[in-house]
């Protein structure tokens, strides 16, 4: 059954139950045979279409049956009511950009703890990404949808899960086989050189795929916008290339970057709200670098829900060293942050559209925990909490295989949402509230995330 035909059959229903034929008729028709479910009494806090008073979102399946502008309608009896008076609900989280099959075996399951719903995966080898979404899809394992771009495109083999692409014609053959796999977008990175770059982009457009990743170094920031790059990630990627080519040193560099804001970033702003080129800033993944002595010195308490192994990995590989130390750089660092805050805010006044992504792989990023960091950082930047919200809510867009509904708590849309004790309109530390998880229809209350976070737990740090 269609999405449209369930709701008139749902209203029949409802309808039936206020008073006409007998409920237990129309029981069979209103809504298919699949459970259904109903959080009511719950005020909808929608980024993008605004906040309505208590109502009730019906949920069948996978997805979103109907939203109800009252507290307690008459429902048919099989419906699982839950009752969401005095709590906010608001769709579910992404995080723009991960590599999961390289994160902590918990990474999966954590996010979920922490509302996010939806990952868009930048860069894995194809088995082990698609291996980790089956499982998931299989109720083998906790986890968010997946998008993923399998390989990450680039010029030189710089990784493990790099494909290289270095003529037009091999650029031209990886979109072809990619395609091919099903992947729901493209990832290209630094070494791109220009000629590749330029054919990726065209054999994408013509199969319908967007590219997303770094800006290619020898490529202007402005040039991959208007040439059509979907989405461009990291603050420093504006930086490494074209930028720092202009410079003596990476110091000078540094430090003409409040320079940059005036001089070169209004074009890259307007061409990016000319073309809607999504910015995915990773900004936490920059605050934890300057951070690194610091965190390393005192290790946040919930590196206990990831594994053993993955902490003492970190311990050994992220022991800080003297640089790391130093009050210049660990300022200049932080001000690679700040003219990222800086960039966001006149993105989001020009109208340009801005995602929140961890680049959570096996690093030092606490999945979850990290990409409600990265919210709270776009709300440092200036942009109010519905603003910060739409930007952590909006998915990949359906360009990069996302749900045009993604985003938004209306009838057809994807049955992920989070509920909160607290109104994160008001305040974005709201999302430390959370009160029940909706994932893909299945709905998580407070003491079944409490429940896998005990499991996941161990005595580390
Ligand atoms: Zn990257
Ligand atoms: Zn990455």
């Amino acid at each position: 059954m269609d999405g449209s035909a369930a709701r008139a059959l749902l209203a029949a229903a409802l309808l039936a139950a206020c008073g006409g034929p007998s409920a237990d008729d129309t029981l069979a028709t209103a809504l298919d045979e699949s459970a259904a479910l109903a959080l009511a009494g719950v005020t909808i806090l929608d980024p993008v279409n605004g906040a309505s008073g208590p109502s009730t979102v019906v949920i069948q399946g996978d997805r979103i049956l109907e939203v109800l502008a009252e507290a307690s309608p008459a429902l048919p009896e099989r419906v699982r009511r839950i009752d969401g008076s005095g709590r906010f609900l608001i769709p579910g989280l992404w995080d723009l950009h991960t590599h999961l099959a390289d994160a902590d075996a918990a990474a999966p399951a954590l996010l979920v703890t922490q509302g996010v719903t939806g990952v868009r995966d930048l860069g894995a080898k194809l088995d082990q990404i698609e291996a980790l979404r089956d499982r998931i899809a299989a109720g083998e394992l906790l986890g968010p949808r997946i998008v993923r771009t399998g390989p990450t495109l680039n010029g030189a083999q710089n990784g493990p899960h790099h494909r290289v692409i270095d003529s037009a014609e091999s650029a031209r053959q990886a979109v072809v086989e990619l395609l091919a796999a099903g992947v729901d977008l493209l990832k290209t990175h630094n070494a791109t050189g220009g000629e590749a770059y330029f054919a990726l982009l065209e054999a994408a457009r013509e199969a319908d795929l967007a590219v997303v990743g770094h800006v290619p170094t020898t490529i202007e920031p402005t040039e991959a916008c208007a040439a059509g790059q979907a989405s461009i990630e990291h603050i420093a990627t504006l930086f490494e290339g074209t930028y720092l080519s202009r410079f003596e040193s990476e110091l000078e560099a540094f430090q003409s970057m409040p320079a940059w804001l005036e001089s070169d970033a209004p074009a890259l702003v307007a061409c990016f709200a000319e073309h809607q080129t999504l910015f995915v800033p990773t900004l936490r993944a920059y605050e934890l670098r300057a951070e690194r002595a610091a965190v390393w010195d005192q290790p946040d308490p919930r590196w206990r829900y990831l594994s053993a192994d993955s902490y003492r990995q970190w311990r050994e590989s992220a022991e800080p060293h003297e640089i790391d130390r130093r009050p210049d750089v660990i300022r200049l660092r932080h001000s690679l942050v700040g003219i990222g805050l800086d960039l966001v805010r006149m993105l989001h006044q020009a109208g340009a559209p801005i995602g929140t992504g961890t680049d959570l792989s096996s690093g030092g990023l606490l999945p979850g925990f990290d990409l409600h960091a990265e919210v709270r950082l776009l709300g440092r930047a200036g942009l109010p909490p519905r603003a910060a919200l739409r930007a952590a809510t909006r998915g990949p867009g359906v360009a990069s295989g996302g749900d045009p509904l993604d985003g938004q708590i209306v009838g057809g849309a994807p049955a992920d949402l989070v509920m909160l004790r607290a109104d994160p309109f008001a305040d974005l530390a709201a999302l430390e509230t959370i009160e029940g998880v909706v994932l893909r229809g299945e709905h998580l209350d407070r003491g079944a995330l409490d429940r896998v976070l005990a499991e996941l737990e161990g005595p580390h740090p």
